[in-house]
């Protein structure tokens, strides 16, 4: 290691520790032990400094937790202690309780950057330089001491030590040794406690939140899961790293390109970004559940992709409420036909279809029977109707409230005759039957006979005006139907209506 040789090795005058080998080794072996089998690890840590006390014959042995190093102090609380005797006890006195010392003495502060760094220390009292650390050695009627720092995954988490108030002696070799490796097993004990503390934190954070964590290794395109990830995917927990393409198959077909196209773009963005999209998985079970996946790329040092990490969110129920709430915004509400919006949706989802009829109606007279009947019976109507014709159309078809008593009927795959068929069958389902209305609040019903006028019109073309031009040749067949007398249909006549404009223009 660069830098100055630690400063306190003990003077070679001062007689070494007297330890006995196989004393030291059954206690070692004792200690560990327990370090490894009891629940809690602060109890083995106990039972090692219980063991190690007497085989070494010192007073005290002792752990002291870092705290907090700040420029100008350290902080650290005295956590675990094994006395020889009840005078010589220290542990939960007020003052060693996350108690701070300065570092503005370069002997202390020097002593703090040496434990950092893993050194160990060996001071015989009598035989120090005057200063802080001898003061406090005398302060504490310590006549020798050695410690060894405790690291924890690479990180200075504190320090063992044994004081002698009754002995001046030297810890250098064999003792430190066996401090330094009485260090390493808490060191162990205390990390696997870290990781098991932290493991039961992300499955509770797993479980209270439907998420799963998945990594896929860029290296060798393996995808390592979660377990309750796993379990959701009906995969035991004991379940092996997988191919990232066995994961990619539970996606649903629809999604899988969209995902695919999303990691390739994270995956060669120039900085680090996250992407996130919902898309359907399968799960053990066999049936689709909507998730949202956000994924990050991760990079090593040289800033090379290594990995993609992220969590899979369950969404199921928030999707199902979108979707509940998306279909009823596209419905009327008083007929549970679809309005104009729903109309629109479903004309962008269908526009690869080879014919598209639109027939296009209106109630004949409609002001007359709310003028007759009232408003509310209108409605009944109004709802009757829509119920009425809706059985007569199949189910790739749709029936569209368009405003007031205006309606549409989408139909898909018809020849011309079919749907001229389709709408006087729809004219006559209506005219041929008599409604009956309760009027609401009285207590009886009505007999309402009604009409209706069609037009009917046929999509020609594939584009984002197709639905307007259709709505307006579907429009000018159904004021053609009105003129001719009502309860009738009558079929968009592109020539005509060419030479009604040409005669139009010719003024
Ligand atoms: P036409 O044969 O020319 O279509 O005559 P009409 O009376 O049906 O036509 P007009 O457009 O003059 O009147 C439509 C009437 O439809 C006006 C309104 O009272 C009625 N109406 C529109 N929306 C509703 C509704 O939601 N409920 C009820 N009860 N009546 C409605
Ligand atoms: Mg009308
Ligand atoms: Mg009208």
């Amino acid at each position: 290691m660069p830098g100055p040789p630690p400063f306190s090795t003990s003077p070679t005058k001062v007689a070494t520790v007297p330890l006995i080998a196989e004393d030291c080794l059954t206690a070692f072996s004792r200690g560990s032990k327990a370090l490894m089998t009891m629940e809690h690890w602060a109890d083995g840590v106990d039972r090692l400094l219980t063991e190690l006390g007497p085989v070494t014959g010192a007073s005290r042995v002792w752990i002291l937790q870092l705290v907090e190093i700040k420029p100008d102090k350290i902080i650290q609380d005295y956590v675990f202690e094994w006395a020889s005797s009840e005078r010589y006890r220290l542990l939960n006195q007020y003052r060693f309780r996350f108690f701070a010392s300065s570092l503005d003495e370069p002997e202390y502060q020097r002593l703090v950057e040496e434990r950092q760094m893993g050194c160990r220390h060996d001071f015989c009292t009598s035989m120090m330089p005057e200063g802080p650390i001898k003061r406090h050695l005398e302060n504490q009627a310590t006549l020798s001491m050695a410690s060894v720092p405790i690291f924890v995954n690479g990180r200075w988490w504190g320090t063992l030590g044994v004081d002698d108030c009754e002995r001046a002696v030297s810890w250098a070799g064999p003792g430190l040794d066996l401090l330094e490796s009485a260090a390493q097993m808490i060191a162990a004990a205390l990390y696997r406690y870290q990781l098991n503390h932290r493991s039961r934190q992300v499955e509770l954070f797993h479980k209270v939140t439907d998420c799963g964590v998945w990594e896929v290794s860029l290296r060798n395109g393996r995808a390592w899961c979660s377990q309750g990830l796993k379990v959701a995917l009906g995969y035991p927990e004991t379940f092996p790293r997988m191919p990232v393409r066995r994961l990619a198959a539970r996606l649903h077909p629809e999604d899988r390109a969209l995902v695919w196209s999303r990691l390739r773009e994270a995956r060669n963005a120039p900085e680090p970004t996250q992407f996130r999209l919902d898309a359907r998985v399968r799960l053990a079970d066999n049936a689709w559940s909507w998730y949202e996946i956000i994924a990050e790329m991760q990079y090593n040092e040289q800033g090379e992709p290594v990995a993609l990490a992220g969590v899979l969110v369950d969404i199921g129920r928030r999707k199902q409420e979108e979707e509940r709430a998306q279909a009823a915004s596209e419905r009327d509400a008083l007929t549970g036909a679809l309005n104009r919006r729903g109309l629109d949706r479903r004309m962008m989802e269908c526009v690869a279809t080879s014919s598209r009829h639109l027939i296009l109606f209106d109630i004949d007279h409609f002001k007359q029977i709310n003028d007759t009947h009232g408003h509310l019976v209108g409605d009944a109507l109004l709802e009757q109707l829509a119920d009425r014709l809706q059985h007569e159309l199949r189910p790739e078809d749709c029936l569209i409230r368009l405003g007031g008593e205006e309606f549409a009927v989408l139909a898909s795959d018809m020849r011309d005759e079919q749907a001229m068929a389709l709408a006087d069958r729809l004219r006559r389902r209506v005219a041929d039957t008599p409604f009956c209305v309760e009027v609401p609040g009285e207590g009886s019903a009505v007999l309402a006979s009604m009409t209706i006028s069609l037009g009917v019109a046929r999509q020609s073309r594939d584009n984002a005006e197709a639905l307007g031009q259709l709505m307006a040749e579907a429009d000018q067949a159904l004021y053609a139907a009105k003129h001719a007398g009502r309860n009738t249909l009558v079929a968009y006549d592109a020539t005509a209506a060419e030479r009604t404009q040409s005669s139009a223009a010719g003024g």
